[in-house]
């Protein structure tokens, strides 16, 4: 018998699974070019030669007892004070290596901040809509995650007013998720002074810091030269979590890091605490191997443009097939109002060989995220599918 909690936890992870099991019989039915799987966030971009050449020269050049062993459970001393040195560059901050936790991806790294700060029954805020793992995050610490609702007339940006009403004397966090997963907004700077400023006045009034974690595995998919605001700039409670998994596209390898600022409230046991749940998650520390690949890696990207073709080429065909969709700023996801019930719509999309998400898995009915980390070439197959789809449910041409 499992636990009641795995078990409401694999019941409702069995809509996931299924998409995955659909995705390998259709492609099985009607061959895999057939079939216009955007389902997943997996990126469809290679990583960069130079992290291959790294990871080579790393395994034929290092002494395997230095390269493969245990080290401190935060990280290599000298990787986390390499990437202090890369993000004090890029944004003017003053880290070092002891604020920076080598982590197991992003999700390796927002289960060790919640372990670290979480009591039973704390709640955790996020607006909607967003990545639904967020609540089994959560509640893997006993904690209870508490959606802030959609802003749909404010473009998906985070409502400062609505984060108002939605705290309680029980928050003890917000995450937020820019670029965010599933609408592919960047939330502008304006709405995160004014996010911060309710934290503040939230935080002064219960006299108790209220945590802002910042999730930003989409940080350096940001298209046409857009900004993606650096938290801790804004707020003094942020906790930042960051990983290469979409940025050098290796989410196999597990590889982030988490950012605890000095000027955070009790920065340096949340650092200790921080620490020792990283070993005791089980996670012990980051992929090793991994640690010095991206140190020197630190400043590769991804492909940015072969993205950004996809972008332009969906949203196009969308919109001239009559959908309506949110135009991206960043991430690789499409945000589309279903003219109709999103999970009846996702349904019949699949008549036309199409997997699309159903907003209801982000907590935002009403919508469809469709991941464009796919080729190219799929793309332009797959639009005259969605004409079809959009001429079933009567939208006009343009
Ligand atoms: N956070 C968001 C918003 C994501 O979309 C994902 C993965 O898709 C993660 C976290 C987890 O990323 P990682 O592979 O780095 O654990």
């Amino acid at each position: 018998m499992i636990s009641a909690k795995m078990m409401r936890m694999t019941e409702s992870g069995s809509a996931i699974r299924a998409m995955f099991e659909e995705g390998a019989r259709m492609a099985a039915k009607y061959g895999r070019e057939n079939v216009y799987d955007f389902s997943l966030g997996n990126p469809n971009i290679p990583a960069p030669g130079k992290v291959r050449e790294a990871i080579i020269r790393l395994a034929r050049d290092t002494d395997p007892m230095e390269l493969h062993g245990y080290m401190s459970n935060a990280g290599y001393p000298e990787v986390r004070a390499k990437v202090a040195a890369s993000l004090n560059r890029r944004f003017g901050t003053a880290f070092d290596e002891n604020n920076i936790i080598m982590t197991v991806g992003a999700a390796g790294g927002l289960n060790v901040i919640l372990k670290t700060l979480l009591d039973p029954g704390d709640e955790v805020l996020v607006f909607a809509p967003y990545f639904l793992e967020y609540g089994n995050y959560v509640s893997n610490f006993d904690g209870v995650l508490r959606a802030v609702p959609a802003n749909i007339e404010g473009g998906f940006q985070p409502d400062a007013g609505a984060l108002r009403d939605a705290i309680t004397p029980k928050t003890k966090a917000l995450i937020l998720n820019n670029p965010n997963n599933p609408t592919g907004v960047i939330y502008t700077e304006d709405a995160i002074r004014a996010v911060a400023a309710v934290l503040e006045e939230k935080q002064a009034e219960y006299g108790r810091p209220i945590y802002l974690i910042s999730d930003e595995p989409y940080r350096e998919l940001a298209y046409d030269g857009k900004e993606v605001p650096w938290l801790t700039k804004y707020y003094r409670n942020t906790l930042a979590g960051y990983s290469w998994s979409k940025s050098l596209s290796l989410p196999g390898e597990r590889i982030g890091y988490i950012v605890i600022p000095s000027e955070c409230d009790d920065a340096g046991l949340i650092f200790d605490a921080a620490v020792i749940a990283n070993r005791i998650l089980g996670f012990v520390n980051a992929p090793s191997l991994q640690q010095r690949v991206v140190a020197e890696c630190l400043d590769e990207k991804t492909d940015i443009e072969a993205y950004d073709k996809n972008r332009r080429a969906l949203y196009k065909g969308l919109t001239e097939a009559g959908f309506s969709c949110v135009y991206p700023d960043g991430a690789f996801y499409m945000w589309v109002k279903t003219p109709g019930d999103d999970e009846e719509f996702s349904d019949r999309a699949k008549m036309h060989n199409i997997l699309v998400v159903p907003g209801t898995s982000f907590a935002c009915p009403g919508y469809v995220r469709i991941a464009y980390c796919v080729a190219y070439d799929m793309i332009i197959k797959s639009l005259p599918a969605f004409e079809k789809l959009a001429g079933e449910y009567g939208l006009s041409k343009k």
